[in-house]
């Protein structure tokens, strides 16, 4: 085919948004409570066994991650270094006194992106508001540099996994739309002389191979980490590239993540998480990690076929501007809201397929004015809303956490006419918050 290249800026917002202080601290201090449970989830079996069983039974794609999540255990991992690298998101819910509060939107546990490009946000901010002689307010932007923290942590599980001549190889995708958010921390790891490759799913099925001990190459090449950047949705894989998928999660690289926590970021395990007891279960010892994490939860509901799917589906169908219809996907774009999920709520409502999704309590943010910069479009002023990510970067060795931490922020901002969709869906553009 041929190759056609197109290099746009990516996306920011002229100013940045004011975002509550408290708020924005409250989000750091509960990373570490995130990575523990994330980490934690993906060790237990029973509980992802438990939670995804009826959503398995109608959802294919989340099926086929379950069967290779199994076919690996049963076989016995080999892989005994772990590296999660996530992103929790966060609105500010604004109540009707007035008053904000932090709301966990999602966890993204495979592919999350923007660290990279995200790391020079705050020195365009700071010139744009220099050069309005907003000097006093420049200065008082944080830095923040996610692309260093997540090397950090990648840097870290190359070294445990223990061999000098080994690869770090990012797995990307067969399109590449972001390769320079990518970049941004291929960079980082090249500083600390630790080599990177930049591999599709289709390059491993032709050229991936494990040896005796599953040790995994490519090229000739010993693999010590994948990092995926690819992977999360359905239309990646064919027959060829879950084989691939098979081969990496059944060899002894270190996987970020592995196949057990993928499945620890799905809507579904999100949803369960919210079940009074489940945080204590999973998290046993740790009572104040456990209401740090409970305390940034919405109304989450489960429309497993019974009496409690039953009635909160009613309440939906009745009232859907107080929810989000969320199926089992990433990468924005998914979610149904207002008439469209009634309409598609009433139609699955007596059927399996309900199961697929789960409800969650629709975030309301108190909007505020910037401009949206993209290429190619026009400027004018918007009503805008935006979400906070905290990046989480952890390692563990066997049972023991060598590297727990946050690593750095990410502010995403919409007009307020989109309900759904990220920067890469052409939605949302990078900010920097405003303490306030
Ligand atoms: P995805 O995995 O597709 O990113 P998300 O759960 O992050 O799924 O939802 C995508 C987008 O939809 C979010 O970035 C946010 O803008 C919007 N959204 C999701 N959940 C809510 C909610 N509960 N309230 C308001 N908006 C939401
Ligand atoms: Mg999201």
């Amino acid at each position: 085919p041929p190759c056609v290249q197109v290099v746009n800026y990516a996306p920011f917002t002229l100013l940045p948004s004011a975002v509550p202080e408290a708020l924005f601290e409250q989000a750091y201090a509960v990373q570490q409570d995130f990575n523990l449970l994330v980490d934690a989830i993906s060790q237990n079996k029973e509980f992802l066994e438990q939670t995804l069983a009826s959503t398995i039974k109608v959802d294919d794609f989340t099926a086929q991650l379950f069967r290779i999540y199994m076919q690996v255990l049963e076989e016995g991992l080999a892989q005994t270094v772990f590296l999660g690298i996530n992103r929790s998101d966060y609105m500010f819910d604004c109540g009707v006194d007035g008053t904000t509060a932090l709301r966990q939107i999602e966890i993204n546990t495979i592919a999350a992106s923007f660290g990279g490009l995200t790391s020079r946000t705050a020195d365009v901010h700071g010139l744009v508001l220099k050069v309005l002689g907003k000097t006093k307010e420049a200065s008082r932007l944080l830095p923040n540099n996610p692309s260093k923290g997540l090397a950090w942590g990648i840097a870290k599980a190359w070294e445990l996994y223990g061999s000098q001549s080994a690869v770090v190889m990012f797995l990307v995708e067969e399109v590449q739309r972001n390769i320079f958010d990518q970049r941004c921390v291929e960079i980082e790891l090249w500083k600390r002389n630790i080599r990177v490759i930049r591999r599709r799913f289709r390059d491993v099925f032709e050229k991936g191979s494990l040896d005796g001990s599953r040790r995994l190459y490519i090229d000739g090449q010993e693999v010590a980490v994948v990092y995926y950047r690819e992977g999360y949705v359905p239309q990646t894989y064919n027959q060829q590239n879950w084989q691939a998928r098979l081969l990496l999660e059944r060899s002894r690289a270190v996987k970020c993540p592995d196949i057990a926590t993928q499945l620890a970021g799905t809507k579904k395990v999100q949803q369960e998480l919210s079940r009074p007891g489940t945080l204590e279960k999973l998290l046993p010892g740790h009572p104040e990690a456990v209401a740090r994490v409970r305390a940034t939860f919405a109304g989450l509901y489960s429309l497993d076929e019974g009496e409690e799917g039953d009635k909160i589906a009613a309440t939906a169908i009745a009232d859907p501007e107080r929810f989000v219809l969320k199926p089992q996907r990433e990468g924005g774009g998914n979610n149904l809201y207002g008439e469209e999920l009634r309409q598609v709520l009433e139609k699955i409502k007596d059927s399996p397929e309900r199961t697929s999704y789960i409800l969650m309590d629709k975030i309301k943010p108190q909007p505020a004015l910037n401009y949206l910069l993209r290429a190619h479009s026009p400027l004018q002023v918007s009503e805008c809303i935006s979400e906070l990510g905290i990046f989480g970067v952890y390692v563990r060795q066997g049972q023991k956490m060598v590297l727990n931490k946050a690593a750095g922020h990410l502010l995403r901002t919409k007009a307020i006419e989109h309900a759904d969709g990220g920067v890469a869906a052409g939605v949302a553009v990078l900010d920097t918050p405003y303490l306030v």
